[in-house]
């Protein structure tokens, strides 16, 4: 087994941190930071900065050819993530990371011409209406409703926990199409243009500040060419969408940028103290962590690799994202502990350290405990599909 990179691939690394680092300058940093919003950047730079991916190349690398795409190995895909979560940057999101991935997978072929030139331009954002108040975890339990009416549907109902919406310019929404059916079955997927009639979003403030959003159908009516895959069949596309977003949850950028903020920080006191990087206590602790995190690093390889080879990884997919984000999640303890009495204050205090992004992080990523499969699922799922224990 080879663990190592290629020469072009470190040299690729090389190139998208140099371009993080021209466009992510300091001054832009404290200019389009905004915390009120779930990427803690400004919606217009948010947008912004996705066409400067898609100008330099970045969108679509890995998309085959007749699609604009750059035919790369899914190698070069987990080292850009990899990169653009370290760097905190902005526009890493389900429109250039797993939705494409769908849209090629499931899509009609006037689907892929309408929405892929527009993807890996960087000009579009989507939101998943996957979730409803009663269908969480257990999606299928989906209520949403999606009726028939010639050549349209006309959907009615609410998803909740809706990321991005309020700038979403498209949104992948599962309905009912079956009444009669019940659990998997009649479920139909949809793309929503967000600006037809009937679309209304509210704004939920979540514990982190943020502001989360819920989306409401009212006889919103559905091109029936919008519908991707078959009519009844949702489930199968959803479960592979959610194959290929639990894919790109799978990078190791955070627990890299936490664990280096952290030993930065801990190499230099605060106020002429002594470095707390001096206490043997404090040693240990970042070594069993930075050990942790050299595991997380090898867990999300393994996993693009075994993409770059044409395998269709499934539990494997969900043991990286358990891995890197409780590693994460054990990182954001550990540093509010290890910032003792500073550890939380809130950014703007004049003894809060690192901007107080550690306390505010903390609570941000909560969420790693129950979104996108959050812990417990995704280790019934490693349990089951991959140890084949019994439910
Ligand atoms: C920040 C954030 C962003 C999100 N973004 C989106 C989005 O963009 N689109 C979207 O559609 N959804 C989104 N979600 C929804 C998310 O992916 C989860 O589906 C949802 O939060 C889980 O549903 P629930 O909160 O109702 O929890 P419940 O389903 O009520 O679960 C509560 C707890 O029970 C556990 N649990 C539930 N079932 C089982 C089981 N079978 N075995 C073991 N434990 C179980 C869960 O892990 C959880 O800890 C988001 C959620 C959050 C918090």
């Amino acid at each position: 087994m080879d663990f190592d990179f290629t020469d072009d691939e470190r040299a690729f690394r090389a190139e998208v941190r140099s371009f993080l680092k021209k466009e992510l300058t300091e001054s832009v940093w404290r200019a389009h930071r905004d915390t009120n919003e779930q990427g803690m950047w400004s919606v217009e730079f948010t947008k912004a900065f996705r066409r400067k991916l898609g100008a330099a190349g970045y969108i679509g690398m890995g998309w085959p050819s007749e699609y604009g795409g750059g035919g790369r190995s899914r190698i070069y895909q987990a080292i850009f993530w990899d990169e653009m979560e370290y760097a905190r940057a902005p526009g890493l999101d389900r429109s250039i990371t797993y939705l494409p991935n769908s849209l090629l997978a499931f899509g009609s072929e006037a689907q892929k011409q309408l929405l892929l030139p527009r993807i890996i331009r960087g000009e579009l954002a989507w939101f998943m209406g996957y979730s409803e108040p009663e269908a969480g975890s257990d999606l299928a339990n989906a209520s949403t409703r999606a009726v028939e009416d010639g050549d349209h549907f006309i959907i009615t109902g609410q998803k909740s926990f809706s990321s991005d919406a309020h700038m979403a310019d498209y949104g992948l929404v599962l309905a009912r199409t079956d009444p009669a059916s019940i659990k998997h079955r009649g479920l139909t997927l949809f793309i929503v243009d967000m600006t037809s009639p009937g679309v209304q979003i509210q704004r939920h403030p979540t514990l982190a500040g943020w502001t989360h959003h819920a989306v409401y159908f009212d006889q919103v009516r559905v091109p029936r060419a919008m519908v991707m895959g078959e009519v009844n069949e949702g489930w199968k596309v959803v479960m592979g969408a959610i194959d290929f977003e639990r894919a790109a949850l799978a990078s190791y950028g955070l627990p890299a940028f936490q664990i280096d903020r952290l030993l930065g920080w801990c190499s230099e006191g605060v106020g002429g103290a002594p470095a707390p990087i001096e206490d043997p206590q404090v040693q240990d602790e970042l070594v069993r962590l930075a050990i942790e995190a050299e595991g997380a690093r090898l867990t999300t390889y393994w996993l693009a690799s075994l993409h770059a080879r044409g395998l269709r990884p499934q539990h494997e997919t969900s043991l990286a994202v358990l891995v890197k984000r409780e590693t994460a999640r054990r990182l954001d303890a550990a540093g509010l502990e290890m910032l003792g009495a500073f550890g939380p204050l809130r950014g703007g205090s004049p003894w809060a350290q690192l901007d107080g992004d550690v306390e505010l992080e903390y609570r941000d990523r909560l969420y790693f405990q129950f979104a996108a499969g959050g812990f417990d699922i995704t280790r019934n799922v490693v349990a089951q599909r991959g140890l084949g224990l019994p439910k």
